[in-house]
């Protein structure tokens, strides 16, 4: 009798962790191994023939790519956020999409409090002032920064990542306000948190950190107007998705002096071009969306994304699906 056919899987980078050689072991595998994403045309030409995709962020899953790839049942993405795939799409050809919810919730909110912490007490501009041999005293006046403890902190979104950004900000002593379309009272009572609308948060925040995923809704939810109606001098922190900020009008609150600063891990687009305004303006930290990468975590998801991938092509619906109603 002949062996059953594997199902055929590609996989649009190396990934980190023994989760590859597991799915290895039960598929025919093919990984696109360079350090880039896999070109356009050769996602379409790879996706032809598998039964099953893992993503990043960076590989758009849309009509098209599905038109070229019939056979295909199942995308698994390595990201809790999944804006660069068509999920309707995908539903009504039957595909099922999995995204990695939960295992880096705690990594990303440590690296969204880094951010924060960075900018208000100016850490990298610390850095570079040393290195450059600028160093000559101690001074009252030397790089004078914000104080968390006291200030208050607006969320937009407390889902799991703004939750754990709350008892961050709640252990340092912060005042913290939360702007989400549903109340989280028990998180309320717990942390002390106050769930205010768009305009007291504007109003009334000394730092704004966005926690939201990418939507219609939320596109550009940080705007010219929302910009201007910030508290002067208010910072801002995205771990979200650049585009959730109106980039262009961001660089001009920050130009203006009418931000105090903004720390960006997520950019529109990315990577940032080398021309951006943001690369000049002395107030901006940024990072090249780093916000879930410690070894652990990346792990983990990897194995999620291995996990949900093979519960699909196996016909069971993948633990974190973001389409379950294919699966009722
Ligand atoms: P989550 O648990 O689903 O939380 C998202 C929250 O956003 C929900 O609680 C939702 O609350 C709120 N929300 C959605 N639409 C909204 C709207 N229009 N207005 C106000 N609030 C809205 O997701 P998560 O795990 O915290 O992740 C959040 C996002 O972070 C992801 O989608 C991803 O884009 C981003 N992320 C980035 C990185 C990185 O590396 N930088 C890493 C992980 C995640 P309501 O339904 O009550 O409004």
């Amino acid at each position: 009798m002949a062996p059953p056919v594997r199902p055929r899987v590609f996989v649009t980078r190396k990934l980190p962790g023994e989760a590859l050689g597991r799915l290895g072991r039960q598929v025919e595998l093919r990984v696109w191994e360079d350090e880039l994403p896999p070109p356009r045309e050769v996602l379409l030409e790879e996706a032809r023939g598998v039964d099953g995709l893992i993503t990043l962020l960076t590989d758009r899953v849309d009509e098209p790519l599905l038109a070229a790839a019939p056979s295909l049942r199942a995308v698994s993405n390595v990201a809790v956020g999944y804006d660069n795939i068509d999920v309707g799409a995908c539903s009504a050809r039957g595909i099922a999409v999995g995204n990695t919810p939960g295992v880096l919730t705690e990594t990303t909110a440590d690296f969204a409090f880094a951010l924060l912490m960075g900018l208000a007490r100016r850490v990298v501009e610390a850095d570079a002032y040393v290195r450059a041999g600028r160093w000559r005293t101690w001074s009252p006046t030397l790089l004078l920064g914000a104080e968390l403890h006291g200030a208050t902190l607006g969320l937009v979104g407390l889902g799991k990542i703004g939750a754990a950004m709350a008892r961050r900000a709640h252990g340092f002593g912060m005042r913290v306000l939360y702007f989400s379309r549903h109340a989280r009272p028990a998180l309320e009572a717990e942390l002390g948190l106050r769930r205010v609308d768009k305009a007291t948060l504007l109003a009334e925040s000394d730092f704004l950190s966005l926690h939201v995923p990418l939507t219609p809704e939320t596109r550009h939810w940080l705007g010219r107007a929302e910009l201007a109606a910030m508290k002067p001098g208010a910072m801002l922190v995205n771990t979200a998705r650049g585009t959730v900020v109106d980039q262009d009008a961001l660089v001009e609150a920050l130009s203006r002096g009418h931000l105090g600063g903004a720390a960006l891990d997520v950019t529109e687009p990315e990577p940032l071009p080398m021309d951006s305004p943001l690369l000049k303006l002395p107030n901006v930290l940024l990072a090249p969306h780093i916000a879930s990468a410690s070894h652990v975590t990346r792990g983990r998801m990897a194995s999620m994304a291995v996990d949900n991938l093979l519960a699909a092509l196996e016909g069971r619906r993948p633990p974190h699906c973001v389409n379950p109603e294919l699966f009722k």
